[in-house]
């Protein structure tokens, strides 16, 4: 039996995105956006009822109880890149909070002002930033720039976790790295040094659309190995470890999941969680409570990260 403090769950509550990596497996379909749930305050109210109903660490019915326990339910908001909703936000972590959720928030920080961490970072248990190179080149040959070629500024986003911080001492912050052929080579120690993250996240792209930038064994092993002085925050994640070790919430409020074996193969998904039920959607995938344990190891303080 698996202890965990806390269960994460990824509500990818918009697959729209002002970036256009190469790598991305979240690729918008317009006429998807207008069934997007975080559109319509009821039926996202409703979502995340159901979902707290079914994940609340005393619901002894929920089919993980037999192999984990956990104290708290995270939810994680992600993309696509969820500050296209940044209007939103505020009410929908305000309602996952008053049903018992912690939250937690991804993003390419592009849209992350002072005054939007201001008001979210009080209420964030996480603030998660995805960020794969500190070079404007290789950020642009990633695809990591909006429609008008603009890219993030590296210092100006450091101010702006400076102020998280400073608003919200308890905040823990995320950083994820996507290493590609593009980045597999740079150090980016620097970097890291700079905004100090509680946790880097150094995950192997995933070949779900394209194998274009994929990397060989050897590149994404030397990546971590040039940062292992990063040791203690850094968690690498090869392929085989990101497999049904997510519990994810697409756009629409299903459940999804990689599919298993080819690129391009796409993902598996529920059917809508709110028309037959959590319980009935949930058992339309599959999860991997070893892996996603693994991925979530307790502190020496007993604190999931
Ligand atoms: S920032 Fe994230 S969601 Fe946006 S294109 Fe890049 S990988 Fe996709």
């Amino acid at each position: 039996m698996h202890t965990n403090t806390t269960l994460v769950i990824n509500w990818h509550l918009t697959e729209a995105c002002n970036y256009s990596c190469r790598y991305c497996y979240a690729k918008w379909d317009e006429a998807a956006s207008s069934r997007e749930l975080i559109r319509d305050p009821e039926k996202t109210e409703a979502l995340l009822a159901e979902l707290y109903r079914f994940f609340a660490p005393g619901n002894a019915g929920n089919p993980l109880r037999g192999m984990m326990r956990w104290k708290n339910v995270r939810l994680n908001l992600a993309g696509g890149e969820p500050l296209l909703h940044h209007r939103r936000l505020p009410e929908v972590i305000r309602e996952a909070r008053a049903l018992g959720f912690e939250a937690s928030l991804i993003t390419n920080a592009s849209r992350l002002t002072g005054e939007m961490v201001a008001g979210l970072a009080p209420h964030l248990t996480w603030l998660g930033i995805s960020l794969d190179s500190a070079s404007a080149t290789t950020n642009r040959a990633i695809g990591r720039a909006n429609r008008h070629g603009n890219l993030l500024d590296l210092e100006t986003l450091a101010e702006v976790l400076d102020a998280a911080r400073c608003v919200h001492p308890q905040l823990k912050l995320k950083l994820n790295t996507v290493v590609n052929k593009l980045n597999a080579d740079e150090d980016l120690s620097p970097l890291i040094t700079r905004l100090a993250p509680d946790k880097w996240k150094v995950l192997r792209m995933l070949p779900m659309v394209t194998n274009e930038l994929a990397v060989s064994d050897e590149d994404f092993n030397g990546f971590v190995a040039r940062h292992q002085h990063f040791a203690t925050i850094l968690c690498a994640e090869d392929n085989q470890e990101m497999r049904d070790s997510y519990l994810m919430v697409d756009p629409c409020g299903r459940f999804f999941q990689n599919g298993q074996q080819e690129v391009g193969q796409g993902y598996i998904y529920s059917q809508p969680i709110t028309e037959v039920g959590a319980a009935k959607a949930f058992g339309d995938i599959s999860f991997d409570p070893d892996r996603f344990c693994a991925r979530y190891p307790l502190s020496a303080k007993g604190a999931s990260k």
